[in-house]
């Protein structure tokens, strides 16, 4: 596989390849690679019957199940382009995300299905919608059942080949929206190429391996992932998927993320790593359940997508024993750009790891104008061939975003001596007090070092005279205490006197998140509200 030509049909095939090994466990259903393999084709000369060509877009709508990875490959082996849509938008959102891509087919579940009841009519896709695991009449739309049988069924489907259709590396594969932390979700276009391009960057190894520049590939071991987090997510599909087909892994799904499930299924299955991102990892570690499991089939837990407390990379190791692992990528880069495990990252808890082999990345001033020296602060540059083409359908955000090649991330880092990246913060949400500039990653890492704080987050507040003022959010571990004014004290012992937050709120709940794990901060002033 190592030399398969970058698209899609290849890893498909690759899929076909590994013929009998397990390919996805969901809840009683046990899905072999050829079972994946023969739906996938099936499913893809369906599409084409009805009429789905190159360059047309294929929705794709659901909760991890295990027809997600039959979707999608039915769609990018034909060369349409697969727009994998948020589980958690409502329907506003999905008939944003619908009408944003011009989809032409769409298939989803029930759940989703139902959501759109009252704007089926504003789409033409909806003539052509297959609905999964409906259990009630679906008013015009077709089962997916009736095409592929339900996924117990998929290993007694008539062996078939692809459709053949020709594909080029660069041509396009999937339209994946940004979790619109910082505004409305923009739809990066991501290539064939760009997604193969995670299969040698990370991944690949159920979960851990990172590539260096000038390390050999390591060959792959199949071994048994549990995947939790959202598949219509990069860092699940183009880092988890993608490798895990590679390299020929199983991988458990989970409708939905429960940690005490995922304890269960750890044992049963004895998964060898998991994560996705930090608040994973962190339930994981914390949940008082635990204990009463034999999780020790646990090898790596890797996570990225949200800033990582340095805490938790020596948790992981202490309480698992496992391997810990970080990396940092964005939907712009189809997932990873940075990474590290292992003793790189103990060494380093605060860093997100160098840039993988096929990388670059440089720090730029804030307008754009010049590279900044190492160990210097600015906007974090990136560029590689996993860098998307651009946005579909918004122009204007592209040209912002992408200029010869790199993308201007938006994120604000530093890169040490030996190019290890360190995230500061997003550019929008640094807050300047009177002119100095605070980076949020810097203070939650002081309080989440506090032994009391399990989840926080800052944000500014508006200040007449200083412009914003630095507050903080946090949750305390269950029956522990600490007062606003001792962890003012705890952080003005650590850090300069105008990072100290001026407030400090506590809530009895973790911090509000999206579904990729990142704190909504925009979400959290109305703690101050009074
Ligand atoms: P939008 O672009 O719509 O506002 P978003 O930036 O949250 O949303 P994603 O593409 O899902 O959408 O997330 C990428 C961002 O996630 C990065 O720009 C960075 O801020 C954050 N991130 C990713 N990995 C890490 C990491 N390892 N450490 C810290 N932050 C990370
Ligand atoms: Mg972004």
């Amino acid at each position: 596989w190592k030399n398969a030509p970058p698209n899609l049909r290849a890893i498909a095939l690759l899929g076909q390849s590994h013929g009998a090994r397990e390919f996805v466990i969901y809840e009683d259903e046990r899905m072999t690679y050829d079972a994946w393999f023969r739906a996938v084709a099936r499913l893809a000369h369906e599409f084409q019957a009805r009429g789905v060509k190159k360059g047309d877009r294929v929705a794709l709508a659901m909760r991890n199940l295990p027809e997600w990875p039959v979707v999608f490959f039915a769609a990018v082996t034909i060369g349409a382009i697969c727009v994998p849509l948020n589980a958690w938008w409502t329907g506003d959102e999905l008939a944003f995300g619908l009408s944003n891509s011009g989809t032409k087919l769409l298939v989803c579940d029930e759940e989703r299905w139902d959501r759109l009841k009252d704007r089926r009519n504003d789409f033409s896709c909806v003539n052509h919608t297959f609905v999964t695991r409906a259990e009630h009449p679906l008013n015009g739309a077709d089962t997916l059942e009736s095409v592929i049988g339900t996924p117990k069924q998929y290993a007694s489907l008539p062996e078939t080949t692809l459709p053949d259709v020709d594909i080029l590396p660069e041509d396009d594969a999937t339209i994946f929206y940004t979790s619109g932390t910082t505004g409305r979700p923009k739809g990066a276009l991501g290539t064939h190429r760009n997604l193969c391009t995670n299969i040698l960057s990370s991944g690949y190894n159920a979960g851990c391996a990172v590539l260096r520049r000038g390390e050999p590939l390591p060959e792959p071991q199949p071994k048994t992932g549990l995947t939790v987090i959202p598949l219509f997510h990069v860092t699940a599909c183009s880092a988890g998927l993608m490798g895990n087909i590679a390299a020929g892994n199983t991988m458990v799904y989970m409708y939905k993320w429960d940690p005490v499930e995922a304890f269960k299924i750890i044992e049963r299955e004895k998964v060898s790593s998991t994560g996705g991102v930090p608040t994973i990892a962190w339930q994981l570690l914390e949940h008082p359940e635990r204990k009463n499991y034999d999780l020790s089939s646990i090898e790596a837990i890797a996570y990225g997508g949200a800033p990582a407390a340095p805490e938790l990379v020596r948790k992981i190791r202490e309480v698992f024993g496992a391997l810990p692992g970080n990396g940092w990528g964005m939907t712009e880069t189809m997932a990873t750009v940075t990474g590290h495990s292992s003793e790189d990252y103990l060494n380093r808890p605060d860093s997100c790891g160098p840039p993988v082999a096929v990388a670059d990345l440089k720090i730029m001033s804030e307008d754009g104008s010049r590279e900044l020296p190492t160990g210097e602060i600015g906007e974090l540059w990136a560029r590689g061939p996993m860098v998307v083409k651009g946005y579909w359908n918004n122009p204007e955000a592209a040209a912002e975003t992408f200029v010869d090649g790199w993308v201007k991330t938006g994120d604000l880092a530093r890169l040490d001596e030996e190019g290890w990246c360190y995230i500061a913060d997003r550019a929008k949400d640094m807050i300047i007090r009177g002119g100095e500039n605070i980076y949020s990653s810097e203070v939650e890492n002081v309080l989440y070092d506090h032994p009391a704080v399990t989840d926080a987050a800052l944000i500014g507040l508006p200040h007449q005279q200083l412009g914003e003022e630095p507050a903080a959010v946090v949750h305390l571990a269950p029956g522990m205490q600490a007062s606003e004014a001792e962890l003012q004290e705890w952080v003005a012992e650590r850090l300069a006197k105008f990072k100290v937050p001026v407030r400090i709120a506590f809530t009895p709940d973790t911090l509000p998140r999206n579904a990729n794990g990142k704190i909504l901060k925009k979400e959290l002033s109305s703690f101050f509200e009074t």
